[in-house]
């Protein structure tokens, strides 16, 4: 058994130095506990801790939780999006920060829900990875305006993993980068930078992350 709180109070100690760095503080940067294949007595121990954001990977499991948890949380759909499911997402969750086509935001768009989104980006072009290049997110930009109940509020993330998280500082830099040109070249006003995760994410939040996604930290190796 991982000590949730232990795990916690190293996190947030990280974060406050890692914030620092970029001229930042600690709330500047938000925590979401990754909780796919955790259960829901570790969720409200992380909960009781004080952390509110949740973020989730697939539809079904994450429906069972949210449905059961009685406290009121913030859920975040971080997962590969399904095509057969994306009219589930708006009674679900607040946040999507994994949209990378434009057919999951013509479907959002349909429920009377104002849907705050992240795009995805495969910035290290890795085959394994979900997410778009940076010219689909532009060919999205350029008729977003149609859409009435969607908000996109920033760009996500996911590096690759290696041993020395340094290696991959430029991708996080690139997304800072990205996020700025989108803004400018479409008139936007994105703020959020979804970036970091157990392995990486001090070194995301030194490149400007405004959302950092840590699971196994947090709770453990997921089995
Ligand atoms: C699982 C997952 C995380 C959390 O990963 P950890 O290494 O356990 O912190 C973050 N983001 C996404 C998209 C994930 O799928």
């Amino acid at each position: 058994m991982k000590d949730i709180e232990k795990s916690i109070q190293i996190i947030r100690e990280k974060i406050s130095k890692a914030a620092a760095k970029s001229g930042r503080c600690e709330k500047d940067v938000l925590l979401i506990g990754v909780t796919k294949k955790v259960d829901l007595d570790s969720i409200k121990i992380a909960y009781d801790l004080g952390i509110k954001d949740f973020g989730e990977n697939y539809v079904q499991e994450a429906r069972k939780k949210i449905e059961s948890f009685e406290k009121k949380a913030t859920w975040h759909m971080i997962g590969h999006i399904q095509s057969n499911k994306i009219k589930y997402l708006p009674r679900l969750f607040d946040y999507i920060h994994s949209v990378d086509r434009w057919e999951v935001l013509e479907i959002l768009d349909n429920f009377e829900k104002r849907m705050k989104i992240l795009f995805e980006l495969n910035i290290a072009e890795e085959k394994t990875k979900q997410g778009a290049k940076p010219d689909d997110i532009r060919k999205i930009l350029e008729r977003i305006d149609t859409l009435k109940n969607i908000e996109p509020i920033g760009l996500m993330t996911m590096a690759p993993y290696v041993e020395n998280p340094e290696e991959i500082r430029w991708v996080f830099g690139r997304l800072r980068e990205l996020r700025d040109e989108l803004n400018r070249e479409f008139g936007l006003n994105m703020k959020e930078l979804s970036m970091g995760m157990s392995n990486d994410f001090e070194i995301a939040i030194e490149e400007g992350a405004t959302m950092v996604r840590i699971g196994t930290a947090i709770f453990g190796e997921r089995l």
